[in-house]
């Protein structure tokens, strides 16, 4: 389990880079707090190859900075991945809409009018994403100065 329970973490903590990247310039070590917060334990040795991997796929810019006298690492989201966030995030509104918010018995009494409830959920969906045509502003990355 532990592997696969991996895995997954792994894909939630690339998702909190990406949406942290995209408000304002990232390092390393605040992440590595941040995280904890979220209850993730990383070591840099998870973190950082997530970050060049972000990185080398063109989806964060490093810049470095000097910082009290040491050379210090920043991400900030680019705007390939302004748009890999936007994806993501509509990943997760449609994974916390099943199973988190629509947590259904697998079977019982109940089975069927919570199946045509859901149905009925899928046809509203579908008139709301018709609904939004006009994409929304990529917020660009501030820089912390
Ligand atoms: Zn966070």
């Amino acid at each position: 389990m532990g592997d696969i329970l991996r895995d997954i973490f792994l894909g939630f903590i690339r998702a909190h880079l990406l949406h942290h990247a995209a408000k304002r310039p990232i390092f390393g070590t605040e992440m590595i707090e941040e995280l904890r917060h979220h209850g993730y334990d990383l070591s840099p040795g998870t973190l950082y190859p997530t970050l060049h991997k972000l990185e080398k796929g063109g989806f964060l810019a490093c810049e470095k900075r000097i910082v009290e006298g040491k050379l210090r690492k920043y991400y900030h989201a680019t705007p390939e991945g302004l748009r890999l966030l936007e994806k993501v995030r509509a990943k997760v509104r449609e994974l916390t809409r099943e199973i988190i918010s629509h947590r259904v018995p697998a079977a019982g009494p109940f089975a069927e009018p919570t199946r045509a409830k859901a149905a009925k959920a899928v046809s509203g969906r579908k008139k709301a994403a018709s609904a939004r045509t006009a994409p929304r502003k990529a917020r660009m990355p501030r820089s912390r100065s």
